[in-house]
């Protein structure tokens, strides 16, 4: 889009006088686009982004400056958007802005949008909304903007449009104010977010900074089925609530005694872990042996574990959860010594897949976390084949240890430890277009950066990984003298 220089219209414009100058910011003839620096036009072109806005309450909305003249020739964008976007800039220099867009074309300017130089400050139209190009591969994931942006509940903000939402914050229609409802415009907001900019005239041009950091950097969670399966957890927890009220209600009436409430509290808490266990637990890279075929020979790769394993250092902003872990390891550790004992398999080993299947719930099949009041559902399902409930953890665990060929292992070096439970979670990691370190074993460390199977057989190369790696929960213990080699 072509810059349009003010100087270059000066003889043309018959706008009303000011001074420009004291603005300290560029103006633009209402024809003219801003430079690509600054924003270009939003049109309308078939693939652009012209759009209404619902949220644009005219009446609400003069405050003190008045609704769009005709007279109005040149305009300029509300400097508290510029500073949005100069942040957005800062944070996301490579972005693409292909989508990004301030003021409205002639027909937008029929369309009731904050896009339009309606407000008018100095004699110049103020542009009080700017579009932000969705560009995730770039570095700015506008979804994760725009949520960021309703989590600051900046008091400069009107509205914000976003993937078919949209949050006002003012209430609206019984909704309070900072939430989410459904945006039901023609353009659905998926290739940009829009950010409206309150038009009181202390707010449309604050540069105090916004609170944008949450939306850049790494995700807080991964997508895909763990984000399914966290949802499913957020129903069991409401449900937990529920049953605590009905437990009040019943009491206030039948008297049940305190010991059924807190049994019946406990009972709940367990079905919650099992369900964290199934939501957090590392998906099988190769759940058809696809990847078998990469599965090096150990002493090929020998090496390569312990060279990874000296080098390993604990990523400092997860040593407080790497602590924690450690100190669970140890709490069970009379279990994991009587498996040990009767499995010839270290109690430390079993006690990080314990980790990893089933987060140290000792309710679970060491398998996987199942509940040990039955078989196993989940993969390996149906075990064990002998099982008569309520049998106990060991010997469920005897039996994970024998099915993955643990059992007759000899040799517990450091590498083997490390090979056998990267062919635990499966050799995925190692095939092309994937080859990195696995995070089954390296989380939490400066060996995972990013990248993650979030599914059976699916890989995320944007994926962090939630969990404590196996050699991060060994190391630690190594750190502190519990095991040595
Ligand atoms: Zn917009």
């Amino acid at each position: 889009m072509d810059h349009v220089q003010d100087d270059e219209r000066t003889g043309a414009d018959t706008a009303p006088t000011y001074d420009i100058q004291a603005y300290d910011i560029q103006a633009y003839d209402i024809q003219g686009y801003a430079g690509e620096e600054v924003t270009h036009a939003i049109d309308a072109d078939p693939c652009a982004d012209l759009h209404g806005d619902i949220d644009a309450d005219w009446a609400d909305s003069r405050d003190s400056a008045t609704l769009e003249a005709p007279a109005v020739r040149r305009w300029r964008i509300a400097e508290g958007l510029l500073k949005l976007r100069e942040q957005v800039n800062a944070k996301a220099p490579n972005r693409s802005k292909t989508s990004d867009g301030a003021i409205g074309d002639a027909a937008h300017a029929t369309r009731n949008s904050d896009h339009n130089p309606w407000l008018v400050s100095g004699g110049l139209g103020i542009v009080t909304a700017v579009d932000i190009t969705h560009d995730p591969a770039g570095g700015c994931d506008a979804g994760r903007l725009a949520e960021a942006l309703r989590a600051s509940r900046d008091p400069r903000i009107k509205y914000i449009i976003s993937n078919k939402r949209i949050a006002s914050a003012a209430p609206k229609g019984g909704v309070p104010g900072w939430t989410w409802r459904a945006y039901t415009g023609s353009n659905p907001h998926n290739k940009h977010c829009h950010i409206s900019i309150n038009p009181a005239a202390a707010q449309f041009d604050s540069k105090a900074p916004w609170q944008i950091d949450a939306a850049f950097g790494p995700a807080p969670e991964s997508a895909g089925g763990e984000a399914d399966a966290f949802a499913g957890i957020e129903a069991a927890l409401k449900a937990l609530g529920a049953l605590e009220q009905d437990g009040a209600r019943e009491a206030s009436g039948d008297g049940v005694p305190l010991l059924v409430r807190l049994t019946a509290v406990r009972d709940a808490a367990e079905i919650l872990l099992t369900r964290y266990a199934e939501a957090v637990r590392a998906p099988a890279t190769d759940p058809d042996d696809t990847f078998e075929a990469v599965r090096p020979a150990f002493e090929n790769v020998r090496g390569q574990y312990e060279a990874l394993f000296a080098s390993c250092t604990v990523n400092p902003a997860r040593a407080g959860e790497v602590a924690w872990y450690r100190t669970m390891l140890l709490r069970g550790r009379p279990r994991y010594e009587e498996a040990a004992a009767k499995s010839g398999v270290p109690w430390w080993f079993i006690a990080i897949i314990h980790g990893m299947e089933a987060s140290f719930n000792f309710q679970g099949h060491l398998h996987n976390g199942d509940p040990l009041a039955r078989r196993t559902v989940q993969v390996p399902r149906g075990r064990p084949p002998v099982w008569n409930p309520p049998s106990d953890w060991i010997s469920s665990a005897l039996d994970a240890l024998q099915i993955e060929g643990f059992a007759g292992i000899r040799d517990w070096g450091v590498a083997r430890a490390l090979y056998s439970w990267e062919a635990y979670n499966g050799w995925g990691y190692r095939r092309a277009g994937v080859g990195i370190p696995s995070p089954y074993l390296w989380s939490f460390s400066n060996h995972h950066k990013k990248g993650k199977f979030v599914a059976d057989g699916h890989y995320d190369p944007n994926a962090i990984s939630k969990q404590c790696g196996t050699a991060m929960m060994l190391k630690a213990l190594v750190a502190k003298g519990d095991v040595t080699f």
